[in-house]
């Protein structure tokens, strides 16, 4: 396998662009190598710039739940984008995605379309603030919501503790007004409620944390959350970016059945293009200028050509069945990986929710950030290397979610099962 090409352009753009990338984990450092360069990408597979192809398990992060190139999804952007591709005023698309959103998703009476899932979780925020008059906000520890200021706070272990900045540039005034928890312990949420409750103005949680894998909430755990949340007047946001439309069609908050105030949601909602959306009740959303004071807008907001993805993408996963097949095939992976470990005599600990999935190279459960952090990153990364020369690409870290697409097939399973099992004998 050459991977001369990527090599080269991963020199030159090192000279360009920060890090060669234009987001940090696509240049492989937790596992070291060069990141590779792709040419193009169908369905499952991945080309690139080389010729080798892999079967692709991070699908851009997690949009692409049909996989890569859809013809339904190319087809719309193609008509939309001959129409224009950006009018700077309102279009019938927006409408479209909107009443499918909505219809999705009880908890949301109204949106708002943003570019990313940054602006997204940012924007909740702000006018959450706004709504409840207050300034402080609690996350959970591992869990990523962007990459905003007040967000890229995260605490110590233990308790939780007033909000240090984990990146430099992060005022300290930002990040003092956010207040890190433990995720799956709700004594820790309880505690921090009952002193600082009236200075809170939303709690923001991922309902499954897959930003450091797939960490799934506790039985009764997000139930907590809401009476918790409720009773205290705090504003409750669920950032579903990576799991709406994924974890179920309507989101974590469909299969747990909690009814979250606000809803932030990205990824597959774009179908691959960039889009992210801001949801919840009428009188929370009705705070939005024009129609209220809390100012929020958008050059590019309600692309048109973004918007007919989504809409495209939609269309299709709404069909019944497609999430009941789409699940098998993720559940004959993980029995299949499961049993290849065994097989291996390698120990690890394999999380999956619908689609989205996680293993973990521990023998302990995973329910936390600290429990994730103490999985052996090493023999993940000699893993993640030798997948990657057998033609199967999965995420480069070990805290990172893998997810399917309709486009996978039984071949693609046998094939990365019988792989698994071979890189973990030979990395034992
Ligand atoms: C991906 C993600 C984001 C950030 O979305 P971007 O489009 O990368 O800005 C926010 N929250 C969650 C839960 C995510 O998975």
């Amino acid at each position: 396998m050459s991977t001369k090409k990527s090599k080269s352009l991963f020199k030159k753009a090192q000279t360009l662009i920060s890090g060669g990338v234009n987001s940090p984990v696509r240049a492989f450092k937790a596992v070291g190598g060069d990141p590779l360069f792709i040419s193009h990408a169908k369905g499952s597979k991945l080309t690139d710039v080389d010729g080798n192809s892999y079967i692709d398990y991070v699908l851009s992060w997690g949009p692409l739940i049909l996989g890569h190139a859809p013809k339904k999804v190319i087809e719309a952007v193609t008509e939309a984008a001959a129409k224009g591709t950006s009018f700077g005023a309102p279009n019938p698309y927006e409408v479209t995605l909107a009443e499918l959103i909505v219809a999705a998703y009880p908890s949301m009476d109204k949106v708002r379309f943003v570019n990313s899932g940054t602006e997204a979780t940012m924007s909740a925020i702000r006018v959450a603030r706004g709504f409840t008059k207050r300034d402080k906000i609690i996350k959970f520890e591992g869990c990523y919501h962007g990459h905003a200021d007040g967000l890229l706070a995260k605490a110590g272990s233990g308790a939780a503790t007033l909000g240090v900045p984990t990146s430099p540039g992060v005022p300290q005034s930002y990040a003092m007004n956010t207040i890190t928890v433990p995720f799956n312990d709700i004594t820790a949420l309880k505690n921090v409620i009952e002193k600082e409750g009236e200075n809170i103005a939303c709690l923001i949680l991922e309902p499954i944390v897959g930003n450091i894998g797939c960490v799934i909430p506790r039985d009764g755990f997000l139930a907590e959350i809401r009476e918790l949340t409720q009773k205290h007047g705090i504003v409750l946001i669920f950032d579903e970016v990576m799991t709406g439309f994924r974890a179920a069609y309507g989101g974590a908050q469909e299969l747990f059945n909690i009814k979250p105030d606000m809803t932030c949601l990205g990824k597959v909602i774009g179908g691959g293009l960039p889009v992210g959306a801001y949801g919840g009740k009428r009188e929370i959303m009705s705070l939005i200028s024009p129609e209220g004071p809390v100012y929020q807008a958008g050059t590019l907001s309600g692309n048109p050509v973004a918007m007919s993805a989504g809409i495209a993408t939609l269309n299709i996963i709404r069909k019944s069945g497609f999430y009941e097949k789409l699940n098998e095939t993720a559940k004959t992976l993980e029995y299949g990986l499961n049993d290849a470990a065994k097989k291996a005599n390698s120990k690890v600990k394999i999380y999956r929710v619908g689609s989205m999935m996680c293993q973990y190279f521990t023998d302990k459960e995973v329910i936390d950030w600290p429990t994730a952090a103490s999985c052996d990153t090493q023999k993940f990364a000699n893993y993640f290397r030798g997948m990657l020369t057998g033609g199967i690409y999965l995420p480069p870290s070990q805290f990172e979610a893998f997810f399917l697409s309709a486009a996978h097939k039984k071949i693609d399973i046998e094939r990365t099962v019988n792989m698994s099992y071979k890189v973990l004998k030979s990395i034992r």
